[in-house]
């Protein structure tokens, strides 16, 4: 027998849904129901069914951020609104409302061809508009936050639609109020400002090489681009051939006097200025000095490319992948002290 599908105004439900298609780690997890929302609007009324009203509510996009380690109980919530509007221009920056279901680097290239700056550095991040602000998505050098005016959000506590400006966001590194309180907020649109005119980002990991490979003397926000698009199709592994979720854990944060002990002991061990005189690790060079780049026991494994990044090479269970993130993390501890931090949402 078929899933139960019921098609509603704005919506379709879809009963015991397959998500092995909607997650990028290629985990075949599967949810009680699947809704399909095109129209925002309705979501007040499809969260009030008595079928629906009292299960756990997962928000999902593209889900290049999620490791299911168990089939969800509950609903998933599939925002589907691609809209992406011009508001309106003044003073050098232009205002565009995207709807949370677009595709992120479609959205990025769609401010490209209207020569907007301030996103070029995020080019070809798997996922949607609508989850970009969860985690303050960043990639070389930049984070969403910056171009970020206000969010528009179902808050699921006080039952109303709600406009969060970027300061109540409380974005951070890989972080942001939305991240912090996973079941609160729904978001449905996000409100970009994008300056015409801004200096370029090109001293990070390997930009200003790029474009000189490029033979590009004089570079625009879309050379920018194109040197990330080409410097992350060579460094990250395409979740259209291996099952992945980017970069599994996050770089650790300490105190200046503790990174100074470690690398006391790891000479070699990289670390950056963070934000709050704070300092950044390389989550990688500690998986790698820990022995687990490439770990795989079955199906579950650490890229050999790329140690932050956990693949799945066919048929791994959400479960084994996790257990296998975990081991890293055990191995990291015991050669640090220090647990590594899951980037991805470990659901349910
Ligand atoms: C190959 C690869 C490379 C990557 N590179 C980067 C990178 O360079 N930088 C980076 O920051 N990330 C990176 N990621 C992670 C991922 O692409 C981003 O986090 C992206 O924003 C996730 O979007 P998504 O639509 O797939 O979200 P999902 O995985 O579907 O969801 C992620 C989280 O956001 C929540 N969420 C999603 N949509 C909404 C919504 N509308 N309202 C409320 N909550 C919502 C979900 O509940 C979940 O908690 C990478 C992933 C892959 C696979």
């Amino acid at each position: 027998m078929p899933p139960a599908r019921i098609d509603l105004p704005g919506c379709s439900l879809i009963e015991d849904a397959s998500l092995a298609e909607r997650n990028t780690l290629r985990v075949a997890a599967r949810c009680a129901w699947f809704a399909e929302l095109h129209d925002a609007s309705v979501l007040p009324a499809l969260l009030a069914r008595p079928a629906l009203h009292e299960l756990p509510l997962l928000v999902l996009g593209a889900g290049s951020n999620v490791l299911f380690t168990a089939d969800w109980p509950g609903l998933v919530v599939h925002p589907r609104d691609e809209r992406i509007e011009w508001l309106g221009e003044s003073d050098g920056y232009a205002h565009v409302r995207a709807g949370a279901g677009a595709n992120w680097d479609h959205f990025v290239r769609w401010t490209l061809a209207h020569e907007l700056m301030g996103l070029e550095n995020l080019v070809q991040i798997p996922g949607t508009v609508g989850a970009a602000p969860i985690q303050n998505i960043g990639a070389y050098g930049a984070e969403v936050a910056t171009c970020i005016e206000h969010v528009e959000a179902w808050d699921r506590h006080a039952r109303c639609w709600t406009r969060m400006d970027a300061v109540d966001c409380r974005f951070g590194y890989r972080d942001s109020c939305f991240k912090q309180a996973p079941d609160r907020w729904i978001i449905r649109a996000v409100h970009f400002v994008l300056p015409r005119v801004a200096p370029l980002q090109i001293e990070y990991a390997g930009i200003r090489e790029e474009l000189a490979a490029m033979r590009v003397d004089a570079p625009r926000a879309v050379h920018v681009a194109e040197a990330v698009a080409r410097l992350r199709a060579r460094k990250l592994p395409d979740p259209t051939q291996i099952g992945n979720a980017g970069s599994f854990f996050k770089n650790p944060e300490m105190d200046p006097a503790q990174a100074a002990s470690l690398q006391a002991r790891l000479p070699e061990l990289p670390a950056w200025p963070a934000d709050h005189g704070r300092v950044k690790l390389s989550a990688a060079w500690l998986i790698e000095r820990a022995g687990c780049k490439g770990l795989r026991q079955g199906d579950a494994g650490i890229s050999a490319r790329h140690a932050l990044v956990l693949v799945n090479h066919g048929h791994a269970s959400g479960a084994e992948l996790w257990a296998l993130a975990q081991q890293v993390r055990e191995a990291v501890h015991a050669l640090t002290g220090i647990w590594l931090e899951p980037e991805p949402r470990i659901l349910p």
